[in-house]
């Protein structure tokens, strides 16, 4: 995220509040929209006029704390950050050094900010997102290792369409194999705009495709600091949502929207650096180029594969996707060298560009939790000295352990997995298990389409 750059006050001071104020002012901006990430990675926040942005200097924002232990239905968990203590407030900190502004909203700019909870001394929340993320680069940090990661997002586009199932279609409906650009597959010229768009907001968007299936696209990142990345991906996924519906279009995430077309991935590519910068999963004197350390990582992160499973797959229908023939998303956890059919790919750069690709998460996924358990995974492999099992070759990569099929068996996994639940927070993953538990037994409620069209006429 690009710095604010009239930092000669200290960081986050009321001075600091009062000379950002006065620049946007200036800029023309009379707007700025506070954001944060709720479990689910969906974007919470509030507008304040920015005369009013020096309040964000004290204890910041106040706003329910049951917002962060909602299922996306909107119903609150009965838990003491909510209904269990008479709904208690909690706080949105602005951090100054994430100021973007938007060209899809005029004259207002966004920040970020971090959650602090309703105590005596305003502790930082033990559920917000950003902060579990933190946690674990400031873990990696003590043992002098600085974690870097890129995402890469899949999405689609959606048009309204009062005949479509849903009243949703997919905005071009070619389908092409991926990789095509231009106006015959993207009639209005929206990936540009995305690209365009989202550079303007400083988030460091690489380059972009359309994916497999019409109306489907890839945008991919460059690659920063943990944080930054997830700051990024964040207000990414934002801000395609924010662009569309402004157009009357839904962006959507979510993994698996159609059952016969392509699922959406999030693949986070990871790496660990000295302070000095230098790519410590890089040994040019091993064999294939990749290092011990690298390895252990790599092997961390197979190793807590199923727990890990709940985070990077979330909702009932990311196992859709992961089922799906010819998916390119994995279903067991193993690794390759460049092969996409595996958990774990190692792209082929070597050097500064050695890393991991983690390939099973999908669009869903919140990309700060995503970030912060690969990182405790891959530490928990560091810290133990493992050493992967033998890289697959074969195609579909089906060696290695059996990921679980459904958001039941990950939330499972991720009970049983108490050494991955502790390290990512042990409040964050009783919430995070009982909030998708109640989304399942929601879901399990509810009578699906396929069961009326399956049952309904012979039966
Ligand atoms: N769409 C695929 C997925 O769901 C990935 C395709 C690719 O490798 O870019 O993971
Ligand atoms: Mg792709």
């Amino acid at each position: 995220m690009p710095c604010h750059p009239s930092s000669a006050y200290p960081s986050g001071s009321p001075e600091h509040f009062a000379a950002l104020s006065d620049e946007l002012s200036a800029q023309g901006i009379d707007l700025v929209r506070v954001l944060w990430s709720d479990l689910h990675g969906v974007a919470r926040g509030k507008e304040i006029h920015v005369s009013e942005l020096s309040h964000g200097a004290g204890h910041g924002l106040s706003f329910c704390q049951a917002v962060m232990v909602t299922d996306l239905g909107g119903n609150p968990l009965d838990v003491p950050e909510s209904s269990g203590s008479g709904w208690p407030d909690a706080h949105a900190r602005i951090d100054p050094g994430t100021l973007a502004i938007p060209g899809h909203a005029p004259a207002t700019a966004y920040l970020l900010a971090d959650i602090t909870a309703t105590t005596h001394d305003h502790a930082l929340l033990h559920l917000d997102p950003r902060r579990l993320l933190r946690n674990q680069t400031e873990r990696l940090a003590r043992r002098g290792l600085h974690a870097v990661a890129a995402p890469e997002l899949e999405f689609y586009l959606l048009a309204p369409d009062a005949a479509a199932p849903h009243g949703w279609r997919q905005y071009s409906e070619h389908d092409t194999a991926g990789y095509v650009v231009g106006s015959s597959y993207d009639p209005d010229a929206l990936l540009p705009l995305l690209i365009r768009e989202c550079h303007a907001l400083g988030l460091r968007v690489q380059s972009g495709n359309q994916e497999f299936s019409g109306g489907q696209f890839e945008i991919n990142h460059v690659h920063g600091p943990a944080l930054d990345a997830a700051d990024r991906a964040f207000l990414f996924k934002y801000a395609v949502k924010e662009i569309a519906a402004r157009r009357g279009l839904r962006a959507t995430f979510m993994g698996k929207p159609f059952q016969e077309k392509s699922g959406s991935g999030h693949h986070v590519h990871l790496s660990l650096t000295d302070a000095d910068g230098a790519n410590l999963f890089a040994d040019p004197a091993a064999e294939d180029g990749v290092s011990v350390l690298g390895k252990a990582f790599l092997a961390g992160v197979l190793e807590h594969a199923p727990a890990l499973t709940a985070l990077l797959n979330p909702t009932v229908n990311a196992y859709k996707r992961l089922a799906a023939a010819d998916s390119l998303a994995p279903t067991t956890a193993n690794w390759g060298y460049d092969n996409r059919t595996a958990y774990v790919r190692i792209p082929p750069d070597r050097g500064p560009g050695t890393r991991i690709e983690v390939r099973v998460g999908d669009g869903a996924g919140n990309t700060y939790l995503v970030i912060a358990a690969l990182l405790a995974a891959g530490l928990d492999g560091i810290e133990r000295d493992l050493v992967p099992p033998h890289s697959v070759t074969e195609e579909p990569c089906l060696g290695g352990a059996p990921l679980p099929s459904s958001l039941g068996g990950a939330l499972s996994a991720l009970e049983e997995d108490k050494v991955l639940g502790d390290a990512i927070g042990r409040r964050f993953t009783e919430v995070f298990v009982a909030l998708k538990r109640q989304e399942l037994a929601r879901f399990e409620r509810a009578v699906t389409d396929w069961e009326f069209h399956e049952y309904s006429r012979m039966l």
